[in-house]
């Protein structure tokens, strides 16, 4: 069984690289009969926002991300915590002690403009910058230097006393990229800063100890500081977990790849898909595309199967950075829907509108039949219409069947002028029966083409267009235009079922006037 953690920190925002590293410790986690934590990382007071746990915890919970242990909404639950590292500190420091003890960390007292002269030299002579080796000149201080400083009041912070080679290189195993090459750590790292408080570093080396992680899914940005990590375990005499280091998520802009960036791509926040309507069932076996490479041909074969059923490993993770796409994510939405039923849908929408939507909340509980009737429609064919996406896009989509937004959002067809057009609907309207079916109801538009000068034929008035006003689709354009507002639109005579006579008749008396 593996055990496996997700470690945000509460900076007021959650992104698709924590979602997507979620779901392959969550995974990892309960394929495995194995448990997943949430253990909030707030060492960092600066950027501590508050309310930031609820936005964690339901902006995970949206994308069905549940955890067996840590933070909850109500307290904590588990035998391992607290799970909030701010409630941490006292452990911290209890294994801080053992490292003094151990000689292997000490208190430094460089101050900043001492750290920054420092490294201004580095810099000048073009070496590594940090507090190491023969720069780290407070590793050296007697005991009696400590406690004069200590008891004069002055600053400390409290480093680890590193022991590695630089010069050397060692493998080390990353669940995603197999083996990843080190040099053993030569860097002072902060343990403890000034006000007690644990560095990450530090932090998570203790957590992950005595919360029995098993394996870490983390961005690749803490491949730099690994070797501090692996130091750190070896020298407490700890088993360090798995590392998996994801690659960062990229995308298109324009012809170039980049790397996803929380500040330029709003796609990049996980509030942006509730806001504007993304079914989670989407994002979720869109992402999985994205963690696994074999996951779209396991889908094919097993069009029926939950993403629960889904062999997912970390053999078949990127190590090159996924192309995140906002249209395949959509192109993968238009398949998941169909897989839902149409009150599913339905319903999906009235939650969604309420909090993001007012106006169309109120209008889609009150018609809730409509509603699902509208979404019905051309799903029950043999080649069913993928055209529906996300909330936001439904919502515009099919606005025109109610009158709260009906408008004339169209112009009319070249071979139709405005009295031309209004001609078309009179006759129309002269005729129209709402029991008709489809085949009758067609028949009717057939007559008034051909009563007009219309040709019934495409081919007909191809060849001979001087012969014509125009041809059918001129004239069912007109009329599909009168009554939805729109030049295209699912079959006319559905959406007349669908509104019913009133209405269908007023939208066509309104153009009249
Ligand atoms: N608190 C860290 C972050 O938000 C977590 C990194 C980790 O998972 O170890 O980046």
């Amino acid at each position: 069984a593996k055990v496996t953690r997700l470690g945000p920190s509460p900076t007021g925002f959650i992104h698709l690289g924590n979602l997507y590293g979620a779901f392959a410790d969550e995974r990892l986690a309960h394929q495995s009969q194995g448990v997943f934590i949430l253990r909030i990382e707030d060492t960092d007071d600066k950027r501590k926002v508050e309310g930031s746990e609820e936005i964690i915890i339901n902006s995970l919970d949206y994308f069905g991300i549940h955890f067996d242990e840590g933070a909850t909404l109500d307290g904590e639950k588990g035998a391992y915590g607290p799970y909030c590292q701010s409630n941490r500190v006292a452990l911290y420091q209890t294994i801080a002690k053992h490292l003094v003890e151990m000689g292997c960390a000490y208190p430094s007292f460089a101050t900043a403009a001492e750290l920054d002269e420092i490294r201004q030299q580095q810099e000048a002579q073009k070496l590594l910058t940090g507090y190491y080796g023969e720069w780290a000149t407070d590793r050296n201080l007697t005991e009696a230097a400590i406690e004069a400083k200590l008891s004069a009041g002055e600053p400390w912070v409290l480093r680890l006393l590193s022991q590695g080679d630089p010069s050397e290189t060692r493998q080390v195993a990353d669940g995603i990229r197999k083996s990843v090459q080190v040099h053993p750590n030569n860097m002072d790292a902060v343990l403890l800063k000034t006000n007690g408080v644990p560095t990450y570093h530090f932090a998570h080396v203790v957590d992950d100890h005595f919360m029995r992680i098993t394996h870490v899914v983390r961005g690749e940005e803490w491949l730099s500081t690994l070797p501090i990590h692996l130091e750190l375990f070896e020298t407490l005499g700890w088993q360090h977990p798995v590392y998996c280091h994801t690659a960062h998520m990229m995308k298109m802009d324009g012809e170039t790849k980049r790397k996803l960036s929380k500040r330029k791509d709003p796609e990049m926040s996980l509030s942006y898909y509730g806001e504007v309507g993304h079914f989670p069932e989407a994002v979720r076996e869109y992402l999985m595309t994205l963690l696994n490479s074999n996951f779209e041909e396991w889908r094919l074969a097993n069009p029926a199967l939950s993403l629960e059923d889904f062999p997912f490993s970390l053999d078949h993770m990127s190590t090159s950075g996924a192309l995140f796409d906002m249209n395949k994510l959509n192109d993968v939405a238009k398949d998941v829907l169909l897989q839902m039923t149409e009150e599913a849908i339905a319903d999906f929408l009235i939650d969604w509108a309420t909090k993001h939507q007012a106006e169309a909340a109120a209008v889609f509980t009150r018609d809730r039949d409509k509603l699902i009737k509208i979404l019905a429609i051309g799903r029950d064919e043999k080649k069913p219409r993928k055209d529906l996406e996300y909330g936001q896009q439904i919502f515009d989509f099919i606005k025109y069947f109610f009158d709260e937004w009906f408008v004339i959002a169209d112009e009319l067809p070249e071979n139709v002028d405005a009295p031309e057009a209004k001609a078309i609907l009179a006759d129309y309207l002269a005729t129209y029966d709402q029991q008709d079916d489809n085949e009758n109801w067609f028949g009717k538009i057939r007559a008034i083409t051909e009563n007009r000068g219309y040709a019934v034929k495409m081919k007909d008035y191809k060849k001979h267009p001087e012969d014509y006003k125009g041809h059918v689709g001129d004239v069912s354009t007109v009329v599909r235009l009168a009554i939805t507002g729109r030049r295209n639109s699912p079959d006319v005579w559905t959406i007349q079922q669908i509104l019913g006579e009133t209405c269908v008749l007023a939208r066509i008396n309104n153009y009249l006037e």
